[in-house]
């Protein structure tokens, strides 16, 4: 039986918070509860480059929360071959377009009504995207993926079955010569033989643009597993207003890990009181079908809990 791996894959363009030490500390536990791998990858693509020290301050917040990885850390900046060669890939396929259009010049095509599109959805795509792609000048430029259907069903192992009506088409390459979240996800979930992707549902749209470019690589798609987000009272996601949840600052208060694996395996329903866990107690209890559907809380009580 081949080998399933899972990643955690942190942006360094904000510090982690609670909501992360949830999504991570879940995948870690599906990993190893199951036998899987678990890589770290840092996504520094979008947003400042990280060095040295902010990838040692991610491992060492998560190593602090007692999870492990397997291998050697990816940092995706090192090295942008992988994805160029994607980009070259779907270009020779035809299967994008580059276009320097602006996201507001884009919104006003698609406002107007066109005879061939009447309701303006596609008027920026060319009619003949080979030719259209010969005559380009070697300029950096965003380049978009044609989304043939734009209807696509999508197979979560939390969420069931979700249909996306209205797909459009989206950039897998920007015009400051960098690639997009969208390509470099799949590239290196791809290169790095990830078999399931764990990770919070503000990306399950996301999922269904990265399932078309899975299919016009000809790549296999991986088991899509998308997690409930940590929300606050306001119904709003994990954000400064809610207080300063950054694992950091937790970390530099001295405050035991044991309270937020605890905190973290309530929300997870193992427990109904606030108690402290350790990382192995989390793992021996821990079941993914006990999650519930809807977002989690990030209640008063539970902060009071957390910093008492
Ligand atoms: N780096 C992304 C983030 O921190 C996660 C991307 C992914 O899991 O696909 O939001």
């Amino acid at each position: 039986m081949s080998i399933r791996r899972s990643r955690l894959a942190p942006s360094p363009t904000g510090a982690l918070h609670l909501g992360n030490a949830c999504s991570f500390l879940i995948n870690w536990a599906l990993a190893r509860k199951n036998d899987w791998e678990l890589i770290l990858r840092m996504e520094d693509l979008v947003g400042p480059r990280i060095n040295l020290s902010s990838i040692e301050s991610t491992q060492a917040i998560l190593s602090w929360l007692g999870i492990d990885w397997d291998g050697e850390t990816l940092l995706q900046s090192q090295d942008l071959s992988p994805y160029k060669d994607g980009l070259d890939t779907l270009i020779s396929h035809s299967q994008i377009y580059h276009c320097n259009l602006t996201r507001k010049e884009i919104e006003q095509a698609a406002s107007a009504p066109h005879a061939d599109d009447p309701f303006g959805k596609h008027v920026i795509r060319p009619k003949d995207v080979q030719t259209h792609n010969s005559n380009w000048n070697n300029e950096p430029t965003n380049w978009r993926f044609i989304v043939h259907d734009r209807q696509h069903v999508l197979k979560d192992e939390l969420l069931g079955k979700k249909q996306f009506d209205h797909l459009n088409d989206f950039v897998v390459w920007t015009k400051n010569d960098m690639p997009a979240y969208q390509l470099a996800v799949v590239i290196d979930d791809a290169r790095q033989n990830v078999t399931d992707v764990i990770r919070g549902h503000d990306l399950l749209e996301s999922a269904a643009w990265q399932s078309q470019i899975y299919t016009a690589l000809g790549l296999k798609e991986p088991t899509w597993w998308h997690l409930p987000l940590v929300i606050g009272e306001d119904g709003l996601r994990l954000a400064k207003r809610h207080g300063d949840t950054r694992l950091l600052t937790y970390f530099n208060n001295g405050m035991q890990p044991e309270k937020i694996i605890g905190l973290i395996a309530k929300w997870c329903n193992m427990t109904t009181l606030h108690e402290t866990l350790s990382t192995s107690e989390f793992l021996h209890g821990f079941d993914i079908h006990q999650l519930n559907k809807d977002d989690i809380v990030f209640t008063k009580e539970d902060e009071q809990w957390l910093l008492g």
